[in-house]
């Protein structure tokens, strides 16, 4: 194959354009440096994206075409993508999302901007187990504190006679008024000494530059119109490119890191999706931020005379410490909610309250060790096709208005189901745990020696399996939603899991917070990048995903990686004036 080359050297090349690639290009470009910035989907921006379309123009009745979470969500990807697959070792599982686009999974994730508290970044010290972060939650709050005023993120800084002395305080735009479900839900839990309390979300509530407030049309995973939401092409990538610095190349898949004879790394080839061929890029610092697993990927593949287990991989420990939070769910059905008034509940796309992790484990003497928060869904949102699924079910469960059930049980056509949309409507409220499970070394991600990919790269192949540690944990979600729901007067929806399903724990992967697979540790033999997401063997190589984390939190990861990308960025530029790279 004929392989072009770039005439020009960059200062950095940068993989992937996503929530740590973003901040890498905006730091970088902005400090003047010039910057290579290969993403492998194709061009995207939200503001001309399907956030106003109504459910009836969804050609297929709301169906996916080639989206997993329906047809006006913004992935282009998923858990499968054609030609891109990856393997499981027998008896494990992993099901790994990816989204090939400018901007990757910012373009329709959550927005649930948590930080890390200083806990999460000592769980050995706490309870024994894993390890702890060479660093501390004080090294890294003074980028989150820019984080926060650069991006933008609603929320409160909680009372701390609440006892939650590992969420920090921030710097917060005002939250949303709370919807009705959700003062329930508060209501009740008060009993229950479980806290509940404004979330957190990367939406503006308040215009932040050019950027204005959101008007609540709750359709976040779209993407935003008006760019009132974070994703990295609407708030990163503008003030990176206005620089002049940067030239990103979309459609580009990178295929390994090049190094020369001394082991320092000289840039990244890359097939272009375009025409096929292959390109390399020089450049005389790399970032890996293509997503965690894939920088892994990328680094294993990265093979040479003086790399024979792949690039920075001296440790053996690229691939491993896989992490992905654990995740449950239950849902119930208020007879108090039932035969609601309609009315626009919208919002932000996403929960106005949420639990944060309420219990200390060790004084409470949990059978776990590690926590979870709780989100919680419901209301009155715009109908869309598939709303109250099952509800053909409903009635055999719930009843007629008088306490009768219909004769066949549930279903029912035209008035009948008119009137069951219209009781049920706002009537189900919803909670999902969201926690911490503790790093293995077991669980990991490695070159599958069989399988390529359509461009002859070779694919990952998972081994994770879920440990008695987060399977308890699971429990302890189950037990807590139904007693919330009893507590609130509801009836459950569908029946608590139990042990037969691991109590209802969802695969690894399926809440899509990879981390982990290139930790950092001051130990070159332990840990293959430093506290500076710096390889230890290859010093002009830095990571700058979710693969450096030694821990999960029971908080999803992006805001971390975004601080941890703007210190890794600015340690470079550092390193680069000292002349040390
Ligand atoms: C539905 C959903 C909801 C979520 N909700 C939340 C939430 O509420 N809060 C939270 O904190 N997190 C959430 N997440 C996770 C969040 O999206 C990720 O943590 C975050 O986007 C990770 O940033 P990243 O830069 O590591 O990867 P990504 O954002 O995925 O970006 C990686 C980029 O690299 C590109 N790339 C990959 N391989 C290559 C290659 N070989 N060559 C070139 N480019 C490449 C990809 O195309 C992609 O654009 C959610 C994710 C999903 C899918
Ligand atoms: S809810 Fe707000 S931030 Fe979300 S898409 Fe609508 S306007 Fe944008």
């Amino acid at each position: 194959m004929q392989i072009k080359e770039s005439p020009k050297t960059y200062d950095v090349c940068i993989v992937g354009s996503g929530a740590g690639g973003g901040m890498a290009a905006k730091t970088l470009a902005e400090a003047g440096a010039t910057v290579a910035l290969l993403e492998a989907g194709p061009m995207f921006d939200s503001a001309v994206g399907d956030m106003f379309k109504w459910p009836y123009q969804s050609p297929r009745r709301g169906a996916p075409t080639h989206r997993p979470f329906g047809e006006f969500d913004a992935a282009y990807g998923g858990w499968e993508i054609d030609g891109e697959p990856y393997t499981r070792a027998a008896g494990t599982q992993f099901d790994w999302f990816r989204s090939r686009m400018l901007g990757g999974r910012t373009n329709h994730f959550g927005r649930i901007s948590l930080r890390f508290g200083p806990k999460d970044f000592k769980r050995k010290s706490v309870d024994g187990l894993g390890d702890d972060w060479p660093i501390s939650y004080e090294d890294i709050k003074p980028y989150y504190d820019r984080i926060d005023k650069m991006i933008g993120v609603f929320g409160v800084n909680f009372d701390r006679s609440l006892g939650l002395d590992n969420e920090p305080d921030g710097f917060f735009l005002p939250p949303p008024t709370p919807r009705a479900y959700e003062l329930m839900v508060k209501k009740n839990c008060d009993k229950l000494d479980i806290p509940v309390v404004p979330s957190r979300l990367s939406i503006l509530t308040r215009p932040l530059g050019k950027r204005p407030a959101c008007h609540y049309c709750s359709q976040c995973n779209r993407g935003c119109s008006t760019h009132s939401n974070f994703s990295s092409p609407s708030v990163l990538l503008p003030p990176a490119l206005e620089t002049g610095n940067v030239t990103l190349i979309t459609n580009a898949m990178a295929r390994e890191v090049l190094t020369d004879e001394e082991g320092l790394a000289t840039g990244v080839s890359y097939v272009s999706k375009d025409d096929n061929m292959e390109y390399t890029i020089r450049a005389k610092t790399v970032v890996l931020a293509a997503s965690a697993c894939e920088t892994a990927r990328l680094m294993l593949n990265s093979k040479s005379s003086r790399y024979p287990n792949g690039l920075g991989n001296s440790s053996g420990m690229v691939g491993k410490y896989l992490m992905d939070s654990t995740g449950g769910d239950l849902a119930g059905i208020f007879p108090q909610m039932m035969d609601g008034i309609p009315y626009n509940e919208d919002g932000v796309g996403g929960m106005h309250m949420y639990m944060p992790w309420w219990i200390d484990n060790q004084k409470a003497k949990l059978d776990f060790p590690r926590g979870y928060h709780i989100e919680i869904w419901g209301g009155r949102n715009m109908p869309s096709y598939g709303f109250l699924g099952g509800i053909h079910n409903y009635n055999a469960k719930f009843g007629n208005r008088d306490g009768s059930q219909r004769p066949n049980g549930g279903g029912g056509y035209g008035a009948q189901l008119k009137d069951d949309y219209r009781r049920f409507y706002g009537a189900m409220v919803g909670f999902s745990g969201r926690g911490e499970p503790v790093a293995l070394e077991s669980n990991y991600c490695e070159i599958d020696p069989n399988v390529v990919d359509k461009w002859g790269i070779p694919v990952l192949r998972f081994n994770y399996e879920w440990s008695e540690h987060e399977i308890l944990q699971a429990k302890h979600m189950q037990d807590t939603f139904e007693e919330i729901i009893e507590t609130m007067g509801g009836k459950l929806l569908w029946n608590k899991a139990g042990a037969d399903s691991n109590y209802g724990i969802h695969a690894p992967g399926r809440i899509i917070h990879e981390v982990g697979v290139a930790r950092m540790g001051k130990d070159a033999k332990k840990a293959p990048v430093n506290e500076y997401c710096q390889s230890h063997d290859c010093k002009n190589l830095f990571v700058a995903d979710g693969s450096s984390f030694v821990s999960m939190a029971d908080k999803n990861p992006t805001w971390t990686i975004l601080a941890l990308s703007l210190r890794t960025s600015e340690y470079i530029i550092d390193q680069k004036k000292k002349g040390n790279i």
